[in-house]
């Protein structure tokens, strides 16, 4: 999984297009969602993110997603699950303190928003605190929601 990581970060660039694309798509569905309940399909969407996302980015399903902020590197792989930069312990080579067998995530999460080749790095926008509720639920029905939530505000 850690090979399919650092891939993942490498790739950065094409996979936030295409995961932008995904969520963007899924936007378009909300009528249907609504209809159908977005409860009733939270575990099925859930089951599709763990297959897809585990793979690519080892997703650990925390359901508010900001790989897009962190260049596809999943913060939730920190063994302190640090949402907003590393912790002081990072090693000289740039393995985790903790995990000396893995790379720390903040420096996967650097590397990727360098492949990026946006103006500006979206890892320096403050992530909000991880809400444990949310664990295990679907970031994308989520996102979806969220986004129609700020179209209705407009
Ligand atoms: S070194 Fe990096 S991955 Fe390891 S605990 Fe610290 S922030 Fe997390």
């Amino acid at each position: 999984m850690h090979r399919m990581r650092r891939w993942s970060v490498r790739n950065a660039r094409w996979l936030k297009k295409l995961y932008h694309g995904i969520e963007n798509a899924l936007t378009l569905c909300h009528p249907l969602f609504e209809r159908v309940g977005y409860q009733r399909l939270d575990k099925s969407f859930l089951a599709i993110e763990k297959v897809t996302k585990g793979l690519l980015i080892d997703s650990q399903s925390c359901g508010q997603c900001i790989v897009g902020f962190t260049g596809l590197s999943c913060p939730m792989n920190c063994p302190k699950t640090m949402r907003n930069g590393p912790c002081g312990g990072v090693r000289a080579d740039g393995k985790c303190e903790v995990k000396p067998e893995m790379d720390c995530v903040w420096v996967m999460a650097w590397e990727g928003n360098q492949q990026l080749g946006e103006k500006e790095y979206p890892i320096q926008f403050v992530q909000p605190a991880l809400n444990n509720q949310l664990i295990g639920t679907s970031a994308w029905l989520r996102e979806v929601r969220n986004r129609k939530a700020v179209d209705n505000e407009i």
